[in-house]
C-alpha cells in the first residue's frame, strides 16, 4: 500500500520580508522577525525533535546572516535549509542581472556561514520569474519548491515559454529541475495572521485550519495516494501562543494515515529515480 508523504516546510524569512513590506524599521515589524529567529523557529525545532519530524527550512541569505545559531541547530538536528533568495525580494521584479545577483548572494552566505550548499529553492513569495529556474539550473539546483502546475505530485519545470502575440503560445522545454508543489491552503500565514500592510485578515479559529489541513491530507489519501503534501509554515506565525497546538495536532493526524515524512531533496531524488527525464 501507497504512503502519501508529508513534507514540514518552514520560510524563515527574518527580518528580510519586513525590510521589503515595511523599511522604515518598524520596531514592532523587527520585533517580529526577531520572535522568529529567538523564539519562533527555536520552539518549532523542539517540536520536530519531540514528534521525530525532519523539515525543509527555505532561510534567505540575510537571514542566516542575522540568525546563524539556530540555523546551524537546525541542521545539526538533521533538518535541510534551501534557497530562498537574499532579501526576500520579488524575484519577478527584477532582470537577470538582478536576480542573479539575489542568487548568488544567497549563495555566499550559506556558503560563508554554514558551510552548505543548499540542494534547492522556494522563490521569495512563492512567485518564480521566467529567469528563476534557468538560474537554479546556471547553479546547480536540483529542485524548485514554488510549483503550481500539479497540487500533489512533483514534475519537471519548464522553461522557454514564449508568447506570441494573436498566436499560440509556444510551450518551452521539460529541464532537469524538480518541482515540488506548493498548495496555498496548506500556508499558515493567510489564515492565522492579522496584519494591516500588507492586509491580512488572518486570525481564524485554530480547529478550523486543522480541520482545513487535515482534509487536505485526507483527500490526497482517498485520490492521490502517492502524492506529496507540504505544509508552509513561518516561525514569526504558527508558534506564537496556542496556534503551534495546530501543527502538533495535524502532525499526530498525518502519523495516524500512515505518512511518510520526507524533506524536500528526498522527494526530488525520490521522483527522479523514478521519473527519468527523457
Ligand atoms: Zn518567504
Amino acid at each position: 500500500m501507497t504512503s502519501p508523504t508529508v513534507c514540514v516546510t518552514v520560510d524563515f524569512d527574518g527580518h528580510a520580508i519586513w525590510l521589503q513590506w515595511d523599511p522604515t524599521l518598524s520596531p514592532a515589524k523587527m520585533g517580529r522577525a526577531d520572535f522568529a529567529g529567538t523564539v519562533g523557529l527555536p520552539r518549532m525545532l523542539d517540536l520536530f525533535a519531540a514528534e521525530d519530524v525532519p523539515a525543509t527550512i527555505y532561510v534567505p541569505g540575510h537571514t542566516v546572516e542575522v540568525f546563524p545559531e539556530v540555523c546551524r541547530r537546525a541542521l545539526a538536528e538533521g533538518h535541510e535549509i534551501g534557497h530562498h533568495g537574499y532579501l526576500h525580494k520579488d524575484h519577478t521584479s527584477l532582470d537577470i542581472e538582478a536576480e542573479r545577483r539575489e542568487f548568488v548572494r544567497g549563495l555566499d552566505a550559506y556558503d560563508r556561514i554554514l558551510g552548505l550548499r543548499p540542494r534547492g529553492f522556494r522563490a521569495p513569495g512563492g512567485d518564480l520569474s521566467a529567469n528563476s529556474i534557468p538560474l537554479a539550473l546556471e547553479h546547480g539546483l536540483s529542485y524548485d519548491a514554488s510549483g503550481t502546475a500539479h497540487d500533489y505530485l512533483p514534475y519537471y519545470a519548464r522553461v522557454g515559454d514564449a508568447w506570441i502575440p494573436d498566436g499560440p503560445l509556444a510551450l518551452g522545454d521539460l529541464v532537469d529541475v524538480v518541482e515540488i508543489p506548493l498548495l496555498g491552503s496548506m500556508i499558515d500565514v493567510p489564515q492565522m495572521e492579522f496584519l494591516v500592510r500588507p492586509p491580512m485578515p488572518g486570525l481564524h479559529a485554530y480547529d478550523k485550519i486543522l480541520k482545513m489541513w487535515c482534509d487536505e491530507l485526507d483527500w490526497m489519501c482517498e485520490f492521490q495516494p502517492d502524492g506529496v503534501l507540504s505544509l508552509v509554515l513561518h516561525p514569526t506565525t504558527i508558534p506564537r501562543g496556542a496556534r503551534l497546538r495546530v501543527l502538533r495536532d495535524f502532525l499526530r493526524h498525518a502519523k495516524a494515515k500512515g505518512a511518510r515524512f520526507l524533506r524536500h531533496g528526498e522527494v526530488a531524488d525520490t521522483f527522479r529515480a523514478t521519473h527519468p527525464l527523457s
